[in-house]
């Protein structure tokens, strides 16, 4: 028989678990939802007074300030956590792993597995418990073998895959309205259960035919094809994008046109510096490693190859940066606007301005860079990341933050577009004109300026996929 939910325990309060589980606890009032965390920093500002989030997402806030002490807790207290839940949604990070065996593709299970036997360890009752991380095929059954291994006596775990479909910047509308829920389980009779016990938690807000019902496996791989298959389209334009910037089309009508046809449909067809982010690189790279695993290294070729035009992207741009502006940047003060891997989201895990400021700290470019949302701390961590080979006080005396886009482009001599802010289209383009050292450069890595506009002002425009200075 399928159990009611009533409790539910969320370890890991990220980007995914956080806002994950706070719509479902403002969607389903009589569950009692708590995130739990490692990070007592963390904890302390989901809870915080002013509602300060650890994380920015559109209309967040307001899905926390609407059930948090209600229904919805934060605490660090995972064992509690664990102990009063009926199900268990496991949210924590799974990164690719940087050394040992697999190093640079695989995920790193690590904190898979301490979640796992922590949820083993401490649980006095049975649990449905869920991976909402994305993980590799079959990890469900590692998960199983250590629950098994490690449970008390009368304690049953039904393990379910419910991967997250969310895209950061626009979360909380994906919650509200998702594409599809998807829900993964053994065909036994306690997995269906377990399964329809889930579903019945999303069915309080999400139409029964949007809430998919597959088996474990599909539902692992699921999750690692759809971001596969979505950068695989980003990577197709992005590779059409350097035949247009060479032959005088423009990238923007050639995914128009092709972006008609039904069969393809225009949606993700955006031409850019590449794409970033926590998910699209390490699941692609974890496909690869699961298909060379599997004997089948051509198929892991075919994916490689989407990470590997990813990077030629971002490093064909700076190049293209440097050429334009008479092959030297030395000394030259450059804007960077926007730090964020997308516009809409604090999260900076790949993003693109990093590879783009690394590249321009070897030229020995003097560089502003402005986001309206990452923290001066998280740039200067990245930073430092980035150039292990520079002190930081090195990185310091070339890079500059600034509080605004004005204040990063006085004095510039190029403009880059790392994010596709969108306050950076109202800037007074005319006004950062007169403040720049002349000739005057914009290079748009998100084709999200009016390059005609600008051009008319006396701007020398580059964007991605079209030639220079149109
Ligand atoms: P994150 O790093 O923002 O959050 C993970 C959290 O888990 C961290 O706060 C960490 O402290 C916590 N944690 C780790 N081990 C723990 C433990 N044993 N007990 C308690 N807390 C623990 O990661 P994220 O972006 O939320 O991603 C989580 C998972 O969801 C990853 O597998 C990711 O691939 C997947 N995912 C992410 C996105 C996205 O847009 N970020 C979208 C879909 C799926």
């Amino acid at each position: 028989m399928p159990v009611q939910v009533t409790k539910i325990c969320c370890i890991g309060a990220g980007y995914v678990g956080g806002p994950t589980c706070a719509v479902i606890a403002l969607k389903c009032p009589h569950i009692q939802v708590t995130i739990v965390d490692l990070s007592q920093p963390r904890i302390d500002a989901w809870n915080s007074e002013d509602f300060e989030l650890p994380i920015y997402e559109p209309g967040l806030v307001d899905v926390v300030k609407g059930c948090r002490g209600r229904n919805l807790f934060f605490s660090t207290d995972v064992d509690k956590g664990i102990k009063e839940a009926d199900l268990i949604f496991v949210s924590v990070n799974t990164p690719t792993k940087k050394s040992g065996v697999g190093a640079g593709y695989a995920a790193d299970l690590n904190y898979v597995e301490l979640a796992t036997r922590q949820i083993a360890s401490v649980a006095e009752s049975s649990k449905i418990v869920v991976e909402k991380s994305t993980v590799p095929c079959r990890t469900a059954e590692s998960m199983r073998t250590i629950l098994e291994a490690n449970s008390k006596p009368g304690c049953r775990f039904d393990i379910l895959s419910n991967p997250e479909f969310l895209a950061e910047g626009t979360a909380i509308s994906d919650l509200f309205t998702p594409d599809r829920v998807l829900i993964g389980s053994l065909q036994t009779q306690e997995g269906k259960d377990a399964c329809q016990s889930l579903a019945e938690v999303y069915s309080n807000w999400v139409p029964r035919e949007r809430i998919l019902t597959v088996g474990l496996w599909s539902s692992e791989l699921s999750k690692l094809a759809a971001n596969a298959m979505l950068a695989q389209r980003i990577s197709s334009v992005n590779a059409l994008s350097a035949i247009c910037e060479a032959t005088g089309a423009n990238i923007d009508e050639v995914a128009g046109a092709v972006g008609f046809d039904s069969r393809v449909g225009p949606k993700f067809l955006k031409a850019s510096v590449g794409f970033g982010g926590s998910c699209f690189q390490k699941d692609i790279l974890n496909l690869v490693y699961l298909s060379e695993s599997l004997h089948l290294p051509e198929v892991a070729a075919y994916w490689r190859q989407v990470v590997d035009l990813n990077e030629y992207q971002k490093r064909r741009f700076g190049k293209r940066i440097v050429d334009t502006m008479f092959n030297t940047i030395t000394g030259k003060r450059i804007a960077v606007l926007g730090f964020a891997f997308k516009a809409d989201t604090g999260d900076t895990r790949e993003s693109a301005a990093i590879t783009l400021i690394r590249d321009f700290l070897s030229e020995r470019a003097r560089i502003n860079v402005y986001d309206p949302k990452v923290p001066e701390s998280q740039i200067w961590l990245d930073l430092e990341e980035a150039r292990p080979d520079i002190k930081l006080d090195a990185i310091q005396k070339q890079v500059s933050i600034c509080q605004s886009a004005m204040e990063a482009c006085a004095d510039a001599e190029a403009i880059v577009i790392a994010t596709e802010w969108k306050e950076f289209k109202e800037i007074d383009w005319e006004a950062v004109y007169a403040n720049m050292k002349k000739p005057a450069f914009v290079f748009d890595g998100r084709l999200l300026l009016d390059a005609a506009a600008l051009t008319k002002i006396g701007f020398k425009v580059t964007t991605i996929g079209r030639p220079s200075h149109i």
